[in-house]
């Protein structure tokens, strides 16, 4: 596939940013944005500093408004033809990516990294929630899933999530950009409509953080990197492989977490997508869209998961990074949820009841 242009820009009633991205042989066509909507400014989220982890906290009180699960007709992610119903005024769409209405993070600023030396009486350390929330719609059909993307749809997905990548990896102030997706309401999505949602952190998440340290530890250790060597031994073993194709795997982590999770690592060390070529690219869509349909294979219904794109900048900070996806669900059974109590939640020690290698044994069959 020949690199897409890029995206159609179409500004929003209260000054966000629409961009349209388009299958060959589509044009986008927007209408004017027509709804009356307060003008953007206040909503400032604010991070706290816990001291006894090391972690910051977004405290974003004004997302308790945000649209909750609202009628098939008054979906906020379909077209809307008129500019008067939705947050896409336009007959139709592919892939759309916008600035989310009620964000954890928005507004730039610097990065609240550095921490002011002990005794200078900031005992309760804050920072204004500056970052970038966007939210991406994966195809205009309300009761679609990715899992039901044709090929060139689901490569326009990874296209959209590369140029996001690329955009606000460049831009002052954001450390870490983070593309996911929450499907199911069973872990509390509040909009069906297929989309997922593009964060970008003004510091570096705790666990891409641990991930980095490993990484760091391991290539002092033995000279080579932490993931490739992950992605060799899993290779070689083969038990946990559940799919493979020329540039990617995936797999069963050795000491998977939750009931039902597969990690996809491109067959060659990135940073992220945006340094994978066209055909890896390509082949990166087919083997995502392969292992979520497996996942609606497990059980009657569709499985609930989270997908996790892992990138990393290639900075001092973060070069050990491996690009890779880790996708997770909390369905062990046909009729039973994981819930992350006391261990979990409190000590973040997770207990498994099923083995990852028949859990890989099971999708690969799929
Ligand atoms: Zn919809």
């Amino acid at each position: 596939m020949n690199t897409a242009p890029g995206p159609t820009r179409w500004p929003l009633a209260d000054g966000r940013d629409l961009l349209f991205f388009s299958l060959p042989g589509h044009t986008a066509a927007p209408v004017t944005d027509l709804r009356p909507l307060p003008q953007r400014g206040d909503q400032q989220s604010e991070l706290r500093f816990d001291r006894t982890t090391g972690q910051w906290v977004i405290i974003a009180a004004l997302r308790q408004d945000r649209t909750y699960k609202p009628p098939a007709d008054a979906c906020p992610l379909c077209p809307g033809p008129s500019g008067t119903t939705s947050e896409i005024p336009a007959p139709d769409y592919d892939v759309v990516v916008f600035e989310n209405r009620f964000p954890s993070l928005s507004g730039a600023g610097g990065t609240p990294s550095a921490l002011p030396p002990a005794g200078d009486g900031q005992d309760f350390l804050a920072a204004p929630g500056h970052g970038r929330c966007e939210v991406i719609c994966f195809s205009s059909d309300h009761t679609g899933s990715f899992a039901g993307l044709v090929p060139a749809h689901a490569r326009l997905v990874v296209e959209a999530w590369r140029h996001r990548t690329a955009d606000l990896m460049a831009r002052e102030g954001i450390a870490h950009v983070f593309c996911f997706e929450n499907r199911g309401e069973e872990i509390g999505v509040t909009l069906s409509h297929p989309h997922g949602q593009i964060y970008g952190y003004p510091f570096l998440p705790p666990r891409a953080a641990v991930m980095l340290r490993e990484a760091r530890a391991h290539a002092e250790r033995t000279g080579a990197n932490l993931f490739a060597d992950i992605l060799a031994r899993e290779m070689a073993y083969g038990d946990r492989v559940v799919a493979r194709t020329e540039s990617f795997t995936a797999f069963v982590p050795f000491a998977a977490r939750w009931p039902v999770e597969v990690h996809i690592y491109p067959n060659r060390f990135v940073h992220n997508l945006v340094e994978l070529a066209e055909a890896e690219l390509d082949d990166f869509a087919t083997i995502y869209v392969d292992v979520l349909r497996r996942f609606d294979r497990m059980y009657s219904g569709q499985l609930p998961y989270i997908s996790a794109l892992h990138q990393y900048a290639d900075t001092d900070e973060q070069r050990d990074g491996y690009f890779h996806v880790e996708l997770m669900s909390i369905r062990r059974s046909a009729t039973k949820l994981k819930f992350l109590a006391g261990s979990e939640s409190a000590m973040d020690v997770f207990i498994s009841d099923v083995t990852p290698e028949s859990v890989a044994k099971r999708l690969r069959e799929l």
